[in-house]
């Protein structure tokens, strides 16, 4: 068996909640994972731009790791005005990390459902494994792909792996379902508390409660 895989997750991050720790630390434990990467994004092609300044963004996700010693945040895009993709930072990071180094992608159901839409799609698989977090009391994964993108019906057909196991014995290509426990939280729902003036314990991590309000982050215009 090869060594652990890393875990990358990807996000805005406009703030860090605690739905984001909990989504990576059940892929660390249910994946057997022996780090997870967040990596915030820098100017996504899909989305509006980030309310919070790339800085703020990332200052908040090292704040909320601080403690765990297999959380890190990755720099590689959040500082990049032009449009990065998924497929870019998996090609940078695979050259970093070398060949044989298992990565994990991961996603919630959502975004995997959407994947071939994203730029260069395929060869997101050549580069990763994706864990997809299929988030209990909603409708499963599989009957989700019944309706999904004939291309990716395919290939969630053809990568499926049993178990985590699978992870650990290549270095990409395997798709795994991981569970996750429904959290009712979303940085859209902290931004507009904060705007409202509401609290925000217990929703995201003290440290980056206090660095919303010590920098009047997501006050109304
Ligand atoms: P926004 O509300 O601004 O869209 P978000 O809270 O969804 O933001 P992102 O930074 O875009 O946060 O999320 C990064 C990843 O975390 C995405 O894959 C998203 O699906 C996932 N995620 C965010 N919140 C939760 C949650 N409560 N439970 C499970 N997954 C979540």
């Amino acid at each position: 068996m090869g060594s652990a895989p890393i875990g990358i997750l990807g996000g805005t991050f406009d703030p860090v909640h605690h739905g984001h720790l909990r989504i990576a630390q059940e892929a660390l434990e249910q994946c057997g994972l022996a780090r997870i990467c967040f990596v915030p994004s820098g100017t996504p092609p899909h989305r509006t731009a980030p309310c919070a300044s790339a800085q703020a963004r990332w200052e908040m996700v090292r704040l909320a790791i601080a403690g765990h010693p297999e959380f890190q945040v990755d720099v590689r895009e959040v500082f990049r005005s032009d449009p990065c993709y998924t497929v870019d930072t998996l090609t940078s990071l695979r050259a970093e990390l070398g060949l044989a180094q298992p990565l994990c992608l991961i996603l919630g159901g959502d975004a995997f459902l959407q994947l071939h839409t994203w730029h260069d799609w395929r060869q997101l698989f050549a580069l990763a494994h994706i864990v997809v977090l299929q988030r209990a009391g909603g409708q499963p994964l599989g009957n989700a792909m019944a309706q999904a993108d004939a291309a990716l019906q395919a290939e969630y057909r053809a990568r499926l792996a049993p178990g985590a196991l699978a992870l650990h014995e290549a270095p990409a290509g395997r798709i795994f379902v991981a569970d996750m426990p429904a959290l009712d939280i979303s940085a859209t729902d902290i931004r507009r508390r904060c705007a409202e003036k509401k609290s925000l314990r217990s929703l995201v991590p003290d440290a980056v409660v206090h660095y919303i309000h010590t920098h009047s982050l997501y006050r109304p215009c």
